[in-house]
């Protein structure tokens, strides 16, 4: 069954969100679910939890929407409007719905606790409104429908927590979707490391224009340059036009691709420490990481991603210069000449890290790579030959005399020095493998101190 729906926005309610004290997940997530089932989402809104706001909020929206879904405030608490202003936007009365009512008294017996006044608040919905159960809280959802003119918005109120609206979401809004007969919007993202934004800019060209089917849309982020691809369409020619919009973009940007993901909503790491994962695995090989500015950062993406053991032996984290020395077996002599922020202190430290990590090689594995970050994440620190933002990257691996380290100067403060920091090092080590290494990467400055490249 379902209806079609040309149209959705999605709200978030809470003055968290408006304020932005917390981050709106549940946009993000909803707005996903609705693409990949052909519904256009045309908007997202975070708005207070204040009635004259929220009213506003859905009545600005029915004008141009056919499905609204709204999470947030339907707790028990005085600031949990949305029972009553769904309400007044039906023009309706709060009834006490019985089988939410029955619901609620049995979740508190359960749970050893007196059904309170403000929880049995929960059972109230707009008299033409239905209740949603929720499996996982004390809130239920509500499902209405307002009508504008002539015309019907399907309006859904779910919980604010995503453990619950989640679920939520796919018992009750996915069920009251139909999808368009052969109408799909489907979106591929190409990941490429390397190019600054304005050069793979320039270099796709026309392919950029707005007015294109499939779309293609570009986005920046710590030396990743994403191209999504996106199409809206018939379905049998989905495939055929994204396929050929995928092969312009390989033509001008092939040296930089490293990964294309066709379900970019369902990402779980930066795409760069996955593909730096996939290629090892390819290979037989592992990764070991010596992190100083970066405080273990790059261990940190590369484990957040499932399956990781099989080719992450482990990290270091030596901030100090003496666990430098004693660890990973740093030169006294270098720290003290060179400093450490250095290319010297750099490749010792991903030597020292390789010479460790054979003693505990991962079975079914025959070669290791060691990655080093040493720099100066600022805001402090920094000094004219070493400004904030430098860092020194050092690679090492068992298989190969050669130890390199480059050395960049990352703008921008200091969270982002240390993300561009681990993503680059991934980055630099991904390009090597595969055989594409880039002799001045996105950052780098050469050792004359020619500047770095924009970005
Ligand atoms: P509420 O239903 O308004 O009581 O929301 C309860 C909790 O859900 C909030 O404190 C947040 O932790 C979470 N939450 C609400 N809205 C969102 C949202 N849009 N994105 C992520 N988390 C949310
Ligand atoms: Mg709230």
């Amino acid at each position: 069954m379902g209806q079609v729906f040309q149209h959705a926005t999605v709200v978030s309610i809470g003055d968290e969100l408006a304020i932005g004290q917390s981050l709106d997940t549940n946009s993000k997530w909803l707005s996903n679910q609705l693409t990949a089932m052909g519904v256009r989402v045309i908007e997202h809104v975070a708005v207070p939890d204040d009635v004259q706001a929220m009213l506003a909020a859905l009545r600005r929206l029915a004008n141009n929407a056919d499905l609204i879904v709204a999470t947030g405030g339907l707790g028990p608490t005085a600031d949990d409007l949305s029972r009553a202003v769904l309400a007044a936007l039906l023009g309706d009365a709060l009834v006490r719905d019985e089988v939410a009512y029955r619901e609620l008294e049995a979740l508190f017996r359960k749970r050893g606790r007196e059904l309170t006044e403000a929880n049995a608040m929960q059972a109230l919905r707009p008299a033409s409104a239905t209740c949603l159960s929720n499996p996982h809280g004390t809130a239920p959802g509500l499902r209405a429908q307002y009508r504008v003119a002539d015309r019907a918005v399907e309006v859904f109120m779910l919980p604010g927590p995503p453990h619950e609206n989640r679920p939520m979401f796919e018992a009750f809004v996915a069920p009251a979707i139909k999808r368009p007969v052969g109408h799909v919007i489907r979106a591929r993202v190409i990941h490429h490391y390397g190019p600054a934004e304005s050069e793979a800019a320039r270099r796709l060209g026309p392919l950029l224009d707005r007015d294109r089917n499939p779309l293609v849309g570009i986005t920046a982020s710590d030396g990743v340059i994403s191209l999504r691809i996106r199409y809206e369409g018939a379905e049998e020619d989905a495939e055929r036009l994204i396929e050929a919009t995928d092969a312009e973009v390989e033509r001008v940007l092939a040296s930089h691709r490293f990964a294309v993901v066709d379900d970019p909503g369902a990402e779980v790491a930066p795409p760069i420490y996955v593909a730096l994962l996939e290629e090892l695995k390819q290979r037989g090989a592992t990764l070991v990481t010596a992190e100083s500015c970066t405080g273990g950062m790059l261990a940190e993406c590369i484990t957040s991603i499932s399956g990781s053991s099989s080719n992450f032996v482990g990290g270091f984290v030596t901030y100090s210069n003496e666990l430098k020395h004693r660890v990973l077996g740093v030169e006294r002599a270098v720290l003290e000449a060179h400093g450490a922020v250095s290319g010297e202190t750099a490749r010792e430290m991903a030597a020292g890290a390789v010479r460790t990590a054979l003693h505990a090689q991962i079975p079914g594995t025959h070669e290791t790579h060691a990655l080093s970050i040493t720099g100066i994440a600022g805001p402090d620190g920094g000094s004219r030959e070493k400004p904030v933002g430098t860092v020194w990257i050092g690679r090492a691996s068992s298989s190969d005399v050669d130890v390199e380290a480059r050395r960049f100067v990352f703008p921008g403060d200091r969270a982002t020095v240390r993300r561009r920091s681990a993503a680059t090092a991934t980055a630099m080590l991904l390009f090597h493998l595969t055989g594409r290494e880039m002799p001045r990467m996105l950052w780098q400055v050469e050792p004359d101190g020619t500047p770095p490249m924009g970005g």
